[in-house]
């Protein structure tokens, strides 16, 4: 699963990120409800989770690398606290796959 499809549209639990989500009917908002089948917990997705353009998403890693506080970076560019946390987790692992293959083509070398 590389980052980019995971931004896409993959529906993943919102606490432990695992994708074995089902849906679980529907608040009385009218937002889809999910249910996490690994650690049981039942969430929705805010409304700012499927709008969050490239732009936002821009300006936040702009926002990371300036080691604004998150709390910061949530007012400023009106992300989710929720939204950001899994965009640091999904930085983390491109950040790690980056290390790998450094170290790969460090032995090549
Ligand atoms: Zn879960």
């Amino acid at each position: 699963m590389t980052g980019v499809e995971w931004s896409m549209n993959t529906t993943c639990c919102a606490r432990c990120q695992s994708v074995s989500v089902v849906k679980n009917g529907h608040v009385k908002s009218g937002k889809q409800r999910f249910l996490c089948r690994a650690c049981g917990y039942q969430f929705t997705f805010e409304a700012s989770w499927h709008r969050i353009s490239p732009e936002q998403e821009a300006l936040v890693d702009r926002l990371l690398s300036e080691r604004l506080s998150h709390r910061g970076i949530c007012r400023v560019s009106s992300v989710s606290r929720s939204w950001l946390r899994l965009h640091l987790k999904k930085l983390q692992k491109l950040v790690v796959h980056r290390v790998e293959d450094e170290v790969v083509s460090a032995k090549k070398a």
